[in-house]
């Protein structure tokens, strides 16, 4: 015997599926939402809708963004002559987030992993070697130190080197197999002023 409403189920099951959330806090928010009020509700429906239909990619850097440009690309006060490589647009915020970083990005929305099948792709490399026929002094690899996240450095250095274009990895201080986005700001610049030429 089901313990829910059917509808409930479907709304646990669902949520469910959202990276993080559990069956049991699945359960909690589900209880939540329909305790709200209807507008309430309909204000988050919409914004989940509205943000699916009308974010887009930059057509520079694949940042995620409500124009064509995202704010990074279009600050005239930004090197645009160094691209900081990074995987996903959180780890771009975490960069962000330490002020100090004055170049620009490229992200790659994930990595290279063979035993996922997520080849070179699969992911924003195309658009990134596309950008390397531009002026470019440096492209900075922020990968994940993960297994794909290695992967992929070797991959980009490996397709840098013909070309010439200066090309570093950030620093370890990174701890392996480490999120960006949970490293604090500290380590994070640590990383970024130690990176090695590759
Ligand atoms: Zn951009």
């Amino acid at each position: 015997m089901d313990l829910y409403s059917g509808k409930i189920n479907k709304l646990i099951e669902e949520l469910s599926s959202l990276p993080g959330i559990g069956h049991k806090t699945a359960g909690r928010l589900a209880f939540y939402i329909v305790s709200q009020s209807e507008a309430s509700v309909k204000r988050l429906a919409d914004s989940i809708i509205d943000a699916k239909q009308n974010v887009k990619y930059c057509k520079f850097c694949c940042n995620l963004t409500d124009s064509e440009v995202c704010p990074i690309c279009a600050n005239e006060k930004r090197d645009h002559r160094t691209i900081m490589v990074v995987e996903t647009v959180r780890d771009l915020a975490a960069y962000e987030k330490t002020g100090r970083y004055e170049g620009v990005y490229h992200v790659l929305h994930g990595a290279i992993s063979p035993i996922l099948g997520i080849g070179p792709n699969d992911i924003r490399l195309k658009e990134l070697m596309e950008r390397l026929q531009g002026d470019v002094d440096e492209v900075i690899i922020a990968t994940n130190s993960s297994v794909e996240g290695e992967t992929t450095a070797m991959y980009i250095n490996r397709l840098l080197k013909p070309a010439g274009i200066k090309c570093s990895r950030i620093a370890s201080g990174v701890p392996v197999g480490g999120d960006l986005e949970n490293i604090d700001e500290v380590t994070l610049l640590r990383a970024l002023e130690g990176r090695t030429v590759l």
